[in-house]
């Protein structure tokens, strides 16, 4: 059965998801934007609503949601501001792998802290020299009696200024590529560890973006995710998961363009009639009507698949990079009805193909995302015959 009803929790989800944008996102956003702040007010207001920990399970103080409902609820968000939704979005980015893998412990000592007071956690995988090909991290961790000791520098974190603890990824032996990886919950108060100053970023200006950098920082044994040599899989397992959410991000920008290109096309006159009433104007419109649907759709079948522990990879990369692309294009074609104004700052549709661009990069590219889906495909596909 495929039904696209959604049942009235979901409903009741988006709606507050909606009215929080609405009214504590929206009117900060140009704001943080323009100066490149951090929105602590508003993130302290999402974490009590809930916003910061949706996956995490009740029995630790979260949001217990599935990875559907979440998409629902990322969607309103972003539509507010992509840059004030992914310094939400990201601590779930860290939290995923602990709530699928950690010990009973480990969710006892980092999840609930983390549900019962405002928190923010990082997701260290990239490196300067390392961002498509993360198996070639240089970022070290060697056992030394009960603690690892973690050596290396991670490239453009997302609130890395702002963690309370980071989940690093780092080898254990540069030879063994993805094999030597390990995963670390890292507190942010070890000795050894800093961070540098925020980087000045062309959109998505609200998030905190930094570089994080471990000197002979001693991490406990016991926060080791998983085994060693899993460290790897289980990053990748929670990309799986979250590139949806970051897809349903890119949906919640086009959203926005396409509305406010609506809006300006039915008022701006040109040659004596709205320009909504020009062809080409229309088709514009259309096309972005009918992507943003397109690619809400298959987000949700990416969440779907996750939600019933079906290995989702191909569909989450597909769902990615389809609404990342789409929401280049609406953003570009919004900028593109509203004319010269819409290459001002006197209209939010320029901020908006900012926040979209970085959707194609990050979280894996656009062109890593085919090569997940070509991967698969060309494993999957028998030989056909016709005739
Ligand atoms: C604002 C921002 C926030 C970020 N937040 C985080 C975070 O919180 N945590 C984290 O770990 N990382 C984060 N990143 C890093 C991000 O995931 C990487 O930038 C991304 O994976 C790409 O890596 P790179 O920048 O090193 O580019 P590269 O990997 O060097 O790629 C450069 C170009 O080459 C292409 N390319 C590379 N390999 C191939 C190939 N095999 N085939 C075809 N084309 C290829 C790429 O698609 C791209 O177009 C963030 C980045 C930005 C910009």
């Amino acid at each position: 059965m495929i039904g696209f009803d959604l049942t009235s929790e979901q409903k009741a989800l988006q709606q507050r998801a909606r009215q929080f944008s609405k009214e504590v996102i929206l009117p900060v956003a140009a704001k943080h934007d323009r100066d490149g702040t951090f929105p602590i007010d508003v993130m302290k207001k999402a974490h009590q609503e809930g916003f910061l920990t949706p996956l995490v399970p009740k029995e630790y103080g979260g949001g217990g949601l599935g990875i559907l409902d979440t998409c629902i609820l990322s969607e309103e968000l972003a539509a507010g501001c992509m840059g004030i939704y992914v310094s939400i979005f990201v601590s779930t980015l860290a939290l995923y792998p602990i709530i699928r893998f950690g010990t009973r412990d480990q969710k006892e000592r980092f999840l609930k802290p983390f549900c019962s007071k405002y928190t923010l956690a990082s997701y260290c995988l990239s490196e300067v020299t390392v961002g498509s090909d993360p198996a070639s991290m240089k970022t070290a961790a060697v056992l030394d009696g009960d603690h690892y000791v973690l050596n290396g520098t991670k490239m453009w974190i997302t609130n890395g200024g702002y963690a309370d603890f980071y989940l690093v990824f780092a080898t254990t032996d540069p030879q063994r590529k993805h094999k030597g990886i390990i995963s670390l919950i890292v507190p942010s108060n070890l000795e050894g560890l800093s961070h540098g100053e925020p980087i000045d970023k062309m959109g998505q200006r609200a998030s905190n973006t930094t570089a994080v950098t471990f000197e002979n920082v001693r991490v406990p044994k016991e926060n080791l995710l998983a085994g060693e040599g899993e460290g790897f899989k289980k990053a990748m397992a929670a990309l799986d998961i979250t590139r949806p959410m970051i897809g349903i991000g890119a949906v919640g920008i086009a959203r926005t363009a396409m509305e406010l290109a609506t809006q300006f096309s039915k008022k701006r006159i040109q040659f004596g009639v709205p320009i909504a009433q020009h062809q080409s104007v229309q088709f514009m419109l259309a096309d972005m009507a009918k992507d943003i649907e397109a690619a809400r759709l298959l987000i949700w079948k990416a969440a779907w698949l996750a939600d019933q522990g079906i290995r989702n990879s191909k569909e989450a990369a597909m769902a990615k990079a389809f609404a990342a692309d789409t929401a280049m294009r609406v953003t570009t074609d919004a900028v593109q009805i509203y004319g010269g104004m819409g290459y001002t700052k006197w209209h939010p549709v320029e901020k908006l193909m900012r926040d979209a661009k970085v959707i194609q990069i990050y979280e894996g590219t656009a062109q890593i995302m085919r090569l997940i889906i070509a991967r698969q495909l060309l494993q999957e596909m028998t030989e056909v015959t016709f005739g």
